[in-house]
């Protein structure tokens, strides 16, 4: 194993020292470190955080593999400074049996470049009507601890309540999709002005909260931990804040895109926009910055969401609903967070790790922890190319635009995955 010692470096936006990396673990800290047989990285400029922890990722393997692989989205991962992604379970097959998520497990272990926990289905493919094996999943070699249907809402109170008594057994979270369907009938956007102006059926607000409400109310009745995925309106946030205050053990994710764009990118017709929960209002995104903000939403996670290129270029109200999001989640949380290292780590690498039980991530470089770390240039502005993605597909809302920040090492365990700015393979 090669050792490497980081020279200069801001650790989560302190004073610059010096990482020694070597065995796998951050060996030694402080200035001027000597190490004759270290391979020298001058980091002069750069800010060191623990690796990101994306809680949220669809690699579309097995099933979609001309859209992602494991491998492919692995990549991508690592050159956005990811060192572990949690795969949503609506593959194909669907990622409920003990099967599919020790394949998932396995393929990321393969690939090596981050760490790949599979999350498992709730429901039986994830059809809302039987509950999935959640404990053969627990007890697997993947040993799952997030439960998700996500892209469907568990719209059933009762099974929505014995998957959060059953995941209590090992510790495990559901993480809710929450969309109550009857109140989504068609829907092609955000309701509001600009959908009644272009006459799309609309995605009404209350459809997230009133799913939320109802979960959080289930979820504190049991006493068991609740994740809501991707929160989009400025009602949600008053739910979660409300059940928070009340001791509720939930915690709440919300995406880059989000965070960003508002349902006026709908104006273009252009089906890149097009995501589920919908684009919202500029007053959902300042309501939803603040709330990242003052930790009422706990962790940004990307949904990234490759498609292939038939089912994204094609008319607005039959392209898939997604977006990419691992290669450019760090510079959106720069561009919108500015350069509060600490807040960037908490929301992007420690809480999601906390959340997710992966004891050997979100931890910041110190001597004697597992060297999972990125290293960032927060000075560098790129033009986002979609060609030059590592991706398979080419879904990003960012196209052409200049973001700050870039990711320039990105390390797995002490083993470089990116170096430069290119992944090592
Ligand atoms: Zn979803």
């Amino acid at each position: 194993m090669t050792a490497y010692l980081i020279r200069n470096v801001s650790v989560v936006g302190g004073a610059p020292t010096d990482l020694l990396i070597r065995d796998g673990v951050v060996a030694e800290t402080g200035a001027g470190l000597t190490a004759p047989d270290a391979t020298v990285l001058d980091a002069t400029g750069l800010v060191a955080l623990p690796g990101l922890v994306d809680l949220h990722t669809h690699l579309r393997e097995p099933g979609r593999e001309d859209a992602e692989t494991v491998e492919s989205g692995s990549r991508a991962a690592a050159l956005g400074g990811y060192t572990a992604v949690c795969a949503m379970a609506n593959t194909s097959p669907v990622a409920d049996t003990a099967g599919v998520v020790e394949q998932v497990w396995r393929l990321g272990r393969e690939a090596g470049l981050v760490d790949v926990q599979p999350i498992g289905a709730v429901t039986v493919g994830l059809a809302g009507e039987r509950l999935a094996e959640l404990g053969a999943m627990a007890d697997s070699a993947a040993r799952v601890r997030i439960f998700s249907d996500d892209g469907h809402c568990v719209a059933d109170p009762k099974l929505m309540r014995r998957a959060l008594e059953y995941v209590k057994a090992f510790d495990g979270v559901v993480a809710q999709h929450a969309e109550e369907p009857r109140l989504t009938e068609g829907a092609q956007m955000h309701e509001g002005e600009v959908s009644t102006r272009l006459g799309l059926t609309g995605w009404p607000a209350v459809a997230e909260e009133a799913i939320i409400a109802r979960d959080v109310l289930l979820a504190e009745h049991v006493g068991s931990r609740l994740h809501i995925c991707h929160v989009s309106t400025a009602g949600s946030v008053e739910v979660l804040r409300h059940a928070k205050a009340r001791g509720v053990k939930v915690t709440a994710e919300v995406t880059p895109h989000h965070l960003l764009l508002t349902d006026e990118k709908a104006i273009t017709y252009d089906p890149v926009y097009k995501v589920n929960p919908p684009l919202r209002t500029a007053a959902d995104v300042a309501a939803l910055r603040a709330a990242l903000a003052e930790g009422v939403i706990d962790i940004v996670a990307t949904d990234h969401a490759p498609h292939a290129v038939e089912d994204k270029e094609c008319e607005w109200a039959y392209a898939r609903p997604g977006m990419l999001g691992l290669e450019t989640a760090l510079s959106i949380a720069l561009d919108v967070l500015g350069p509060q290292w600490d807040l960037i780590a908490e929301r992007m690498s420690r809480a999601p790790a906390r959340i997710a039980g992966l004891d050997s991530h979100g931890l910041d470089p110190a001597p004697g922890v597992p060297a999972n770390l990125t290293l960032v240039d927060p000075a560098a502005r790129r033009v986002i190319e979609p060609a030059e993605l590592a991706s398979r597909s080419r879904n990003t809302p960012y196209a052409r635009m200049t973001l700050p920040g870039r990711i320039v090492a990105t390390f797995l365990r002490g083993e470089p995955t990116v170096l430069d700015g290119k992944a090592v393979k």
